[in-house]
């Protein structure tokens, strides 16, 4: 039996940030309940399927998980332990947003078993949290990542997002002091993404806002990288820091390109040689379990070439890159073999370092990771 990841989408939030384009929506609180059925249902009908899975991670994520009442998410809980058999020392995390959880729901989640709490604290200027449309302030996510800790949390993620319209590097290293301040266990620093179609790419295409300069924004990164390790903190995947034994599990297996089962609105699987996601739409989604149908919107078998290609992309994301031999043992090909005319190129760029045990990026190809991937991408 294989060891996969759990990932349960909850599509919900209290309102929607100007810079979102997740499959998340404001609104449909009415929905809360059918929605908690229809997954617990999905999840009955995969083990039914596949077979009673063994899961080393669970993640609630969202959308924001915590606007639900817990004992709905107590439910969601339930079920995948019933479905599944979840490792005794699994890690099982979910996103909190700051004002959403008050001491006693943070105690609930603690009760169920919820051993990680990921908070989207993103800025600690009250300014740019109000750019970015978030409903909550600095104080805030202070009140939660305290509150979090009395509850008994000792494993915290704050997530944080830089490169902001008009945010200098000065505002950034407030940031980055301010979360080290609190002392998390794990960081995430994203770089603001503007996508298409958001009130956000509306306002920098208007004029109304400056667009995100991406040499200020490598500026960020490196300033970071390098405050982060001073403080103690390993860089363990591009985006990710953490305190040792802090690194998450759940994303790990992601990278690692491991087997993992998605449930919800619009939530990707990958099991078994082949991956598929699952309608967007909450409402469709719930309407299509209800009916005993398929909430699969489609699905492709990964051949040994896609399988190779998605393993190097998401693999070099880790700073310990792709390890040689783990990738011979699954494909049965030397690593060095069939990439040879890729390594040898970017190695010469100065964006790959090949060593005897692993493939990884070199510091200057952290910041030009895009380019190094898509020369991994399926001929
Ligand atoms: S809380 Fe997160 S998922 Fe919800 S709208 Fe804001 S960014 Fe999107």
């Amino acid at each position: 039996m294989s060891q996969a990841s759990v990932y349960i989408h909850i599509p919900f939030c209290a309102s929607k940030c100007r810079y979102c384009a997740f499959n998340s929506y404001a609104g449909l609180d009415h929905l809360h309940e059918a929605y908690t059925a229809a997954l617990q249902r999905e999840m009955a009908l995969c083990a039914q399927t596949l077979g009673r899975q063994e899961v080393s991670t669970v993640y609630l994520g969202g959308g924001t998980p915590t606007v639900v009442d817990v004992e709905l998410l107590a439910r969601l809980l339930e079920s995948c332990q019933e479905q599944f058999d979840v490792d005794d020392d699994a890690e099982i995390s979910v996103e909190a947003n700051p004002g959403t959880v008050d001491a006693a729901y943070l105690a609930a989640l603690r009760a169920l078993g919820v051993n990680r709490l990921s908070i989207g604290a993103q800025s600690f200027a009250d300014q740019k949290l109000a750019l970015l449309g978030r409903l909550h302030t600095a104080a805030e996510t202070e009140e939660t990542y305290y509150l979090a800790r009395k509850a008994g949390f000792r494993n915290i993620n704050l997530d944080l997002i830089y490169s902001l319209p008009t945010q200098t590097l000065d505002e950034w290293k407030a940031d980055i002091s301010a979360a080290m301040a609190l002392d998390p266990d794990h960081l995430s620093l994203y770089s603001l993404s503007v996508e298409e179609g958001t009130p956000l790419a509306r306002m920098i295409s208007s004029g109304e806002l400056a667009r995100p300069d991406p040499d200020l924004a490598a500026e960020m990164y490196t300033w970071a990288e390098g405050a982060l390790a001073d403080a103690g903190y390993d860089h363990y995947e591009l985006s990710n820091w953490a305190r040792s034994n802090r690194e998450c599990q759940h994303n790990l297996s992601y990278w690692r390109n491991a087997p993992y089962l998605g449930f919800g609105a619009g939530a990707h699987s990958h099991f078994a040689g082949c991956r598929y996601h699952n309608v967007t739409r909450p409402e469709e989604y719930v309407a299509l379990i209800d009916r005993g149908e398929s909430c699969v919107a489609g699905s492709e078998e990964i051949d040994a070439e896609t399988g190779m290609s998605e393993t190097m992309i998401m693999g070099l994301r880790l700073l310990n890159g792709v390890c040689r031999n783990e990738f011979e043992e699954r494909f049965h090909r030397p690593l060095v073999d069939v990439y040879g005319e890729q390594l040898g190129e970017l190695v010469d760029l100065g964006l790959l370092d090949v060593n005897a045990k692993s493939v990884g990026l070199t510091p200057r190809g952290r910041l030009l990771g895009n380019e190094v991937f898509e020369r991994f991408l399926p001929g």
